[in-house]
């Protein structure tokens, strides 16, 4: 057990039943549904339920929450394994709710010996009617007192599919005045003649949320079971079960969901945004999924701080996405390793400059152990296009005609000239080098106010890369009239396809952020190849979004 102080109050609570000897140990669990790919709610979850085990010497459960066949599949149970694995955390077991199938079903039949439930044949419609409301109470069922002996032969044929879809559903027998409208007779099984991904054909009935979640988590002894508010309704029943069934007393707490401005975070709407084609995949490094941000080069530590800053709340508010790019930038500044590339290069030719000069540039100055690299300077470069101007106005520190820059760990060039081709566009730009300036040796007594970043023409390697912005163009596409896809920014996605960067980038991995001076953070695609260099933008270097 653990002295540390609590961060939030799930953390006070579990500190407060610890001292207090209720658990010798707690156990968590995380318990997505594999219908999609996790997001960073989720990841604010898992941080939540694995972190809390670890900071009190307790353990997680993973558990695929699968009792609803027609939307799950296994390509999202892989996908969630890997997201909370690259998180860094480790689960005790692996489990999955339709492993309690059996059980569950023993279970619904305990409560049908116990008179506390019942076969009902109502309709949908027709228990929605007689639901009632927050101010009337609801109307029993025609059904509701069936005989133990009847129900129980009903709910058999159930399972044997005697029935159709709809036809007939086991309800517990509550109280249907309830002032929780959740406690008037809830659905427990309804009929679907689905194939799930894990039990095939075998059943079709399938447990309701509320006859599922509660009871997983007192099969595996979960002392913890933490959710999202919209649950809080439902924590009369999922009591009401573990009494009635007299199980182990899992105990459900609710947190705030995690919001984030400019973005929607429900797996519904992210799969709407990947089957209608309006990104590349649940992995778009535009997409707030947990796959996305690590495409883009997010790092787990990046999202761990965020979540943290977010904090865990018991009302709900909506966090800046700027935020998340603070927690980003912080973390890379410190391991990025720095490099030069030329987004939208213009061609410079360095007059004077007739062999090739080696210059050393370090890696990373925010590491002392980061070391140099060597490059090449040579008699044509590449700088950005934006980083010269033939009419500057005052106060353009980069290059002009007359004007001396520094080129990066290299040497103080004075434009002299630029060449047009017939319509009067540059074509390339003649510089002359002080040969007395090499960064690091300057003794030229030149004092240039602008250092531009430059690749050497003869030996840069072509890149591309990919610059994201916003998703959205408002801060909440939930809450705008009409679809929220109606906001999405067509112009999110910035090509450059003409990139040239240096050598050292063609060993560039997976394992590696960088930082392209000037540029930002940068992360390789996951599709890049030997054919094809693509680096993704993470984030810009400074806050420059409006
Ligand atoms: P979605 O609405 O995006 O499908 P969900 O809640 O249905 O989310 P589940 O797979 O059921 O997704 O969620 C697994 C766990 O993650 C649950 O405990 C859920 O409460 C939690 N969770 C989901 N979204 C968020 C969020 N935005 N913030 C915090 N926790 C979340
Ligand atoms: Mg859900």
């Amino acid at each position: 057990m653990s002295e540390a102080t609590s961060n939030n109050f799930i953390e006070e609570i579990i500190s407060n039943d610890l001292k207090e000897g209720k658990y010798k140990s707690i156990l968590t669990r995380f318990p997505p549904e594999p219908n999609g790919f996790l997001h960073m709610g989720h990841a604010a979850s898992i941080c939540l339920n694995f972190g809390v085990a670890e900071k009190f010497g307790g353990k997680t459960n993973l558990r695929f929450d699968d009792t609803n066949p027609i939307t799950e599949d296994t390509i999202f149970v892989d996908s969630i394994k890997e997201d909370v694995q690259w998180l860094g955390f480790k689960w005790e077991n692996i489990f999955y709710a339709s492993d309690y199938f059996e059980q569950l079903y023993q279970f619904a039949i305990q409560l049908i010996q116990q008179g506390d439930a019942y076969i009902c044949d109502l309709s949908a419609e027709e228990m929605a009617k007689q639901k009632g409301s927050l101010t009337e109470p609801g109307q029993n069922s025609p059904y509701r007192n069936r005989s133990v002996d009847e129900n129980l032969t009903l709910f058999e044929q159930m399972r044997a599919g005697k029935f159709k879809e709809g036809e007939k559903t086991l309800r517990a027998k509550i109280d249907m005045a309830s002032p929780n409208m959740i406690m008037r007779d809830p659905l427990l099984y309804r009929i679907k003649f689905a194939h799930h991904h894990r039990t095939g054909d075998k059943w079709c009935i399938y447990p309701m949320y509320d006859f599922a979640h509660g009871q997983s988590d007192s099969i595996e002894n979960i002392t913890h079971s933490i959710c999202t508010l919209e649950f809080v309704p439902h924590r009369e029943l999922y009591d009401w079960c573990i009494q009635k069934l007299n199980i182990y007393p899992s105990h459900q707490y609710e947190f705030a969901r995690l919001n984030v401005n400019y973005t929607v975070m429900s797996k519904r709407k992210l799969k709407q945004l990947v089957t209608e084609s309006l990104v590349n995949g649940w992995d778009d490094p535009r997409m707030p999924t947990i796959s996305g941000m690590r495409r883009r080069g997010i790092t787990p530590n990046s999202i761990k701080t965020f979540v943290q800053k977010a904090g865990i709340a018991k009302r709900e508010k909506v966090n800046e996405f700027s935020l998340l790019e603070f927690c980003v930038r912080e973390d890379l500044n410190k391991i990025a390793l720095r490099r030069m590339v030329v987004l939208d290069p213009i061609k410079v030719i360095i007059d004077n400059l007739d062999t090739e000069i080696e210059v050393e540039i370090e890696n990373n100055p925010e590491d002392e152990y980061g070391g140099n690299r060597k490059l090449l300077f040579t008699k044509e470069i590449y700088i950005e296009q934006e980083d010269f101007m033939e009419n500057p106005p005052k106060k353009f520190f980069r290059m002009s005609v007359g004007q001396h820059v520094r080129l990066k760990g290299a040497f103080i060039v004075q434009c002299t000239s630029i060449d047009k081709d017939m319509e009067g566009n540059i074509t390339q730009i003649h510089c002359a080098y002080l040969p007395n300036s090499k960064s690091g040796n300057d003794t030229s007594g030149v004092k240039p106010q602008g250092t531009l970043h430059w690749v050497s023409c003869q030996y840069a390697i072509p890149v591309e890369i990919r610059e994201y912005d916003r998703l959205f163009k408002v801060e909440n596409p939930d809450s705008e009239e009409g679809n929220f896809k109606d906001y999405i920014n067509e112009n999110s996605l910035k090509t450059y396809s003409n990139a040239f960067a240096e050598p050292a980038l063609k060993e560039a991995s997976l394992n590696d952020h960088f930082q392209f001076l000037r540029k930002g953070y940068f992360y390789l695609d996951k599709d890049a190849n030997d054919e094809k260099i693509i680096f993704n933008k993470t984030v810009g270097l400074k806050d420059s979004w409006k």
